[in-house]
Formats: C-alpha cells, sequence, structure tokens
C-alpha cells in the first residue's frame, strides 16, 4: 500500500520509509503521487496543527493515506520560540544562516545554564479523516556559543544534544538519526501502528 508524505525533502522520505516498509507501506513523495505542487500555509500556532493541516490536505487532494510532519526548535529563556516559526524566524526572506545569527543574538548575553533547548518533531498519518495517528517525538540539548560543523541544516550547527559534545552539525547522520526528535516520532509513530495492529 501506498503512504503519500506531504514533505518534498528527501531525506525524510527515506527516513520515514525505512519505518512504513515494516508495515507493507510503500511512502512516496506527493509529487510522485501527482498531487499538485501547492503551497500549505503553515499557520497553526502547534507542530500538532500545522502537521495534520498538511497531512489532511494531502489527503483531500488525492484520497490516499498520507503522512507529514511539522518539526522545529523550542528555546527555554525564550519561552518555546522560534518554535513553529523557526523555519521563518530571521523573516520570509530568510535562511538558516540568518536564523541562527538571529538566535545567537538573542542569548547573546546568557551563559550556558540559560541555554537549554529542545527539537520538537511531529508526525500525523492520515488513514481517514476519522481515523489519525499522531507521534511527537522530543530531543533535548543546548545552544552553542558559535555555530560548529557541517553536517545537517537548520539549526543543527548550534545544537548539542544532551549527552553529547558534538553538535548535530559535527555528527555523522546516521548517529543523529538515531537520537533525532524525527527518530523519536517515527518510534512512537512504530509503536502506536504496532498496537493498532495496521
Ligand atoms: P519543517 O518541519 O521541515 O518545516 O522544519 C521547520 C524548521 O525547523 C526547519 O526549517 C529548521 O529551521 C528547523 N528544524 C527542524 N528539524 C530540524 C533539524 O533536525 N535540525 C535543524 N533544524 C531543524
Amino acid at each position: 500500500m501506498i503512504v503519500v508524505a506531504a514533505t518534498q525533502n528527501k531525506h525524510k522520505i527515506l527516513e520515514i520509509d525505512a519505518i512504513m516498509k515494516a508495515f507493507g507501506y510503500k511512502v512516496i513523495s506527493r509529487s510522485q503521487a501527482g498531487v499538485p505542487d501547492i503551497d500549505i500555509e503553515e499557520d497553526g500556532e502547534t507542530f500538532e496543527e500545522n502537521s495534520l493541516k498538511k497531512a489532511l490536505e494531502i489527503h483531500k487532494l488525492c484520497g490516499e493515506i498520507t503522512i507529514a510532519d511539522d518539526s522545529g526548535l523550542m528555546v527555554d529563556i525564550l519561552d518555546g520560540a522560534p518554535g513553529v516559526h523557526s523555519s521563518r524566524f530571521a523573516g520570509e526572506e530568510g535562511n538558516d544562516q540568518k536564523n541562527n545569527e538571529k538566535l545567537l543574538k538573542l542569548l547573546s548575553d546568557k551563559p550556558l545554564e540559560q541555554r537549554s533547548a529542545k527539537f520538537v518533531s511531529v508526525i500525523t498519518m492520515v488513514f481517514s479523516k476519522d481515523k489519525i495517528v499522531v507521534a511527537r517525538g522530543e530531543c533535548k540539548g543546548h545552544i552553542l556559543f558559535e555555530p560548529r560543523g557541517e553536517n545537517g541544516f537548520g539549526y543543527d550547527p548550534l545544537f548539542v544534544p544532551d549527552g553529547y559534545k558534538e553538535s548535530f552539525g559535527e555528527l555523522f547522520s546516521e548517529e543523529k538519526n538515531k537520537i533525532s526528535h524525527r527518530a523519536m516520532a517515527l518510534q512512537s509513530l512504530e509503536r502506536q501502528l504496532r498496537s493498532l495492529n495496521l
């Protein structure tokens, strides 16, 4: 059976497909499913709202089982910002580098013990409009004083997960994928699918 991913990010699709395979599902991108390339506005106040919105919209367009994830970084001393605004923290015209610069500036006078943060990922799977599975994953850590490492994307060079010395930007993807927020959400999804006997 086919599952259509709301994301176009090949890396995320591979991660999701690796889990879904065990349940007999093949994950394909929305363009592979022939879904028109519409822009879904991520205007929710929570990762759950945005993740559900994306999965439902694509489900309405193609009628297949769909899966969507919404993720971001939450910094404790900033009351959870950038949160759902993670990708456009430095504005609509921003990019990863500008987002990171803004974050460092906001934390410039904060010592290590006030730099705790977490990455969050919420994955939603829509089987039909009444049959929906939601899985949340978190990865706790802290924000560095300057970027380190070239791997990954987004805030990876600034984030050190608890129990590690290296930032996500310094860790190899295999290592990050064992402990990341997305990996935790996928594990939760897997447990739920098993208990639902799907
Ligand atoms: P989205 O879920 O792909 O929309 O991601 C939202 C934003 O959160 C990204 O643009 C990044 O800025 C940030 N983000 C989410 N997951 C990660 C991650 O694993 N590493 C670094 N940044 C991330």
